[in-house]
């Protein structure tokens, strides 16, 4: 079984390479890049025009199996995954029962075996049911195949509990990723605390409800020695902290998702519910602070916080609906509006962001398109116009700010493991 993906501009960051060729893949393994590559049998995809770049990882989506398959399941989690040009992503322990065991992890594992179309990696919880408590079987869900963890959707509020997680997570060499939130001083708050709240007449949540979070882990990374890695950063000062602590030489990392780079709190439009989310859409001042944060090298990834909720969740009042959003088919053509077109970043750097930033920090072995590796790739266009209809989404959920949006460039195919799993109608 082989394929050929041929003349497309081939971006792989972590060769340094940028030039047209062909990528040849057989037996799922990256058989080689370079000009006017052949072999016989090979299906053949034609590339003229596009990005082809190693397989896109999202490490961090949710994936809702188990427990909460009416809002989304490994399956159809995939599927959008392959739809938004991603081969790899990694996937959130708060599903029900939480992924805080061996059986749950091997559960998640299996059932991605059978069931997806893209690579999937369980996170496992940091406590037993992400109550922040008790520490849970970190080392028996590592062998069975998580690759990080995490508590996300709730913070490790006790700073005791959180040291002796980085120190566990150390001696397993894993790394820690946290949602940083203080509960106490978010606590009721439905978007950022800010001028757009007081005119819509909601409880705000404050920037220092993250800023203070991602301070005391710092200090705690530096204790430890962990590798630790905030979550869907949000704000200036975190950014700005995260700096600091990198240049003192700790192994911390950050991620933002593309609603944060995309909007603020000012464009949410009335009580509209897709636009909820943790951390809430920020100041205009701190979306440019995460812009910054990523032409300066500050934030290693781009992760969608894929969040997908049931209809019947989300059509609640403002006040009353779950946060969170989707975005895995959005996420490579908001990174090309906002970072690309603009001339903010590279197209190199966006690929890194997608590919070589998110494998330094969960060490899938993925990430690039050397011989040997796996056949996993994602070609992509800077210039397709496509209008993004939630309606056809392959998520079982449909809350996303950005139906309807008129894009320009987005993926084109998806290709995991030599095998061709997704392509854009008319591609
Ligand atoms: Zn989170």
């Amino acid at each position: 079984m082989s394929i050929v993906i041929k003349n497309g501009r081939v971006i792989d960051p972590a060769s340094q390479t940028d030039r047209t060729a062909d990528v040849l893949i057989v037996d799922g393994l990256i058989a080689g890049v370079a000009p006017n590559l052949s072999s016989s049998h090979a299906e053949v995809f034609d590339a003229t025009g596009m990005i082809v770049a190693p397989g896109f990882i999202d490490m961090h989506v949710h994936l809702r199996e188990p427990g909460f398959e009416h809002a989304e399941n490994i399956e159809s989690g995939s599927r959008a995954a392959a739809a938004g040009g991603f081969t790899s992503v990694c996937c959130m322990p708060n599903t029900k029962p939480v992924n805080d065991s061996v059986t749950v992890t091997s559960y998640i594992v299996e059932r991605a075996r059978r069931s997806a179309i893209v690579n999937v990696f369980p996170i496992g919880a940091i406590t037993k049911g992400s109550a922040g408590e008790e520490l849970s079987a970190i080392g028996g869900m590592k062998d069975a195949g998580a690759v990080a963890i995490s508590d996300d959707g709730l913070p490790v509020m006790n700073a005791r509990v959180m040291r002796r997680a980085m120190e566990f997570a150390k001696s397993y060499d894993l790394p820690v990723i946290q949602h940083c939130e203080d509960l106490n001083l978010s606590a009721g708050g439905d978007m950022h605390e800010g001028a757009a709240a007081v005119r819509w007449g909601l409880r705000g949540i404050p920037s220092a409800a993250e800023d203070v979070m991602v301070a005391r882990d710092l200090v705690l990374a530096q204790l430890t020695g962990a590798r630790y890695h905030v979550a869907h950063i949000s704000t200036r000062n975190a950014v700005a902290m995260v700096d600091y602590a990198r240049r003192h030489g700790l192994p911390v990392t950050c991620e933002v998702t593309p609603h944060h780079f995309a909007l603020a709190d000012a464009d949410i439009l009335a009580y509209d519910s897709n636009y909820k989310m943790k951390p809430p859409l920020r100041s205009c001042g701190d979306r440019e602070a995460v812009t910054e944060g990523l032409v300066a090298g500050t934030i290693h990834a781009i992760a969608t916080d894929h969040a997908p909720h049931a209809g019947s969740e989300k059509m609640q009042e403002f006040e009353r609906c779950p946060f969170g959003i989707i975005g895995l088919e959005t996420a490579i053509a908001l990174a090309l509006e906002h970072l690309v077109h603009t001339g903010k970043l590279s197209l190199a750097h966006m690929v890194e962001l997608f590919t070589t930033g998110p494998e330094s920090v969960m060490r899938l072995g993925r990430g690039t398109l050397a011989t040997g590796a796996p056949g996993d790739v994602t070609v992509f266009s800077t210039d397709v116009s496509w209008t993004y209809d939630v309606n056809q989404s392959p998520s079982r959920s449909r809350n996303s700010p950005f139906d309807g949006h008129t894009f320009r460039g987005g993926p084109v195919a998806t290709v995991v493991g030599g095998k061709l799993v997704w392509r854009r109608d008319g591609a």
